[in-house]
């Protein structure tokens, strides 16, 4: 089997969900349903105002309907960006994401290099905020890849290049942060090289925690040569995503064993669900909002210096760039068609209203917007008439 089979053919086509094992499961349209219904639900709970507006405000002074052969959404709207904290926004940005790591572990196998992932963890307690939690983690990294010592391990690992990937969990000891670290390794390196040299860099990881006052222990850290890296391991570095089928999935998963906890997006889950039943659960909420502001800003994936460069990959794209990008939307598919454009005015009255917005999407989904918004007595201009009116903030 070659890498392009295990990555199912995933670098070689412009949308990543279309044939990844992985990320195409059925039930896409309710996924990104979901996302949306607990996006707008959001708006009132967070601290953000860029996630407040993401989804909701117009870019100009319409807004599309587009279909797509997964479904319908709406387009030329605000979008956060946030990979963290966005429902909408962190899938789009980790479907491209996973694409990016698949592309590099195929470039990485093409030239018969090994692949290793590290994970690097801290101890905490339930009374640890996660702003100094994750501090911790970012400083002791900082350390580890510093000084002479540095090169050192990377010459002994053969170290050529790293992606790290940043993820927080919450459970019964508090906020639980991580590093991934997958490590492209010059040669073929073997199991016993490969097990001296990271035990190297695990002790040094925990000498820099122990240095800035905290503590990691050796044994919970974790190291391991990849022997067919797949698409799943591309996903696992790209997996903080609001996907509600998967929530219960993430709580069993192995490497979250120590902390026994929920993802980000699960507490949000758990939160949005007790307002939805009108039981505000206000300690979800709190951690929701702590979380939110403790990443605020931060980078989730950092690839070394120049690495994806000298694979002749291009820049991976920003979190920003990906979100607001219309044409590259994984879950719309392929061909998304503009059906109508609504004037501002009536996006207001079709946003305020749960009926109105879920009742659209699903009349456009089976072609049927058009008559929906006449029954509902609501203006629309057709596609050719609405793109020549359409002012939007970008030219
Ligand atoms: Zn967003």
């Amino acid at each position: 089997m070659t890498m392009t089979d295990r990555l199912g053919n995933i670098t070689n086509n412009s949308s990543p969900g279309a044939s990844s094992a992985v990320l195409d499961r059925p039930n896409r349209q309710t996924r990104r349903r979901s996302r949306g219904k607990v996006q707008r639900g959001l708006r009132a709970e967070t601290t953000l105002d860029r996630v407040k507006g993401c989804g909701h405000y117009a870019i100009g002074n319409m807004v599309s309907v587009r279909v797509g052969e997964h479904g319908a959404d709406y387009g030329r709207l605000m979008t956060c960006g946030s990979v963290w904290a966005c429902p909408v926004c962190s899938a789009r940005i980790l479907y491209e994401r996973t694409r990016e790591v698949a592309q590099a572990i195929e470039a990485w196998e093409a030239r018969q290099g090994s692949m290793g992932l590290v994970t690097l963890t801290v101890r905490h307690k339930r009374s640890d905020s996660l702003k100094e939690v994750w501090a911790l983690v970012a400083k002791a990294w900082s350390r580890v890849t510093s000084g002479k010592r540095w090169a050192t391990v990377k010459a002994d690992l053969g170290l050529a290049g790293w992606l790290k990937t940043t993820e927080v969990t919450h459970g019964a000891n508090g906020w639980h942060v991580h590093l991934h670290l997958l490590v492209f390794l010059d040669d073929s390196v073997s199991e016993d090289r490969f097990a001296a040299a990271t035990g190297s860099l695990i002790q040094r990881w925990t000498d820099a925690v122990a240095s800035l006052g905290g503590s990691a222990l050796n044994g919970v850290q974790d190291a391991k040569l990849l022997v067919n890296p797949t698409l799943e391991t591309a996903a696992y570095l790209t997996k903080n995503v609001y996907m509600p089928d998967d929530l219960a999935l993430e709580v069993t998963r192995g490497d979250l064993k120590e902390s026994a906890g929920r993802t980000p997006f699960g507490i949000l889950q758990d939160a949005w669900e007790s307002n939805e039943r009108g039981q505000r659960n206000a300690a979800d909420w709190a951690l929701w909002r702590e979380y939110e502001q403790a990443s605020f800003r931060k980078r989730q994936q950092t690839w070394s210096q120049g690495f994806r460069a000298s694979l002749g990959l291009d820049d991976a794209r920003t979190d920003e760039e990906i979100a607001a990008d219309e044409e590259g939307d994984p879950e719309l598919g392929e061909e998304v068609t503009t059906v109508c454009w609504l004037p501002i005015e009536t996006w207001r009255i079709i946003r305020a209203s749960d009926h109105l917005y879920e009742g659209l999407l699903d009349a456009a989904a089976i072609g049927d917007a058009i008559p929906f918004l006449d029954a509902h007595g609501l203006e629309w201009l057709p596609p050719e008439e609405g793109y020549r009116f359409y002012a939007g903030r970008v030219a």
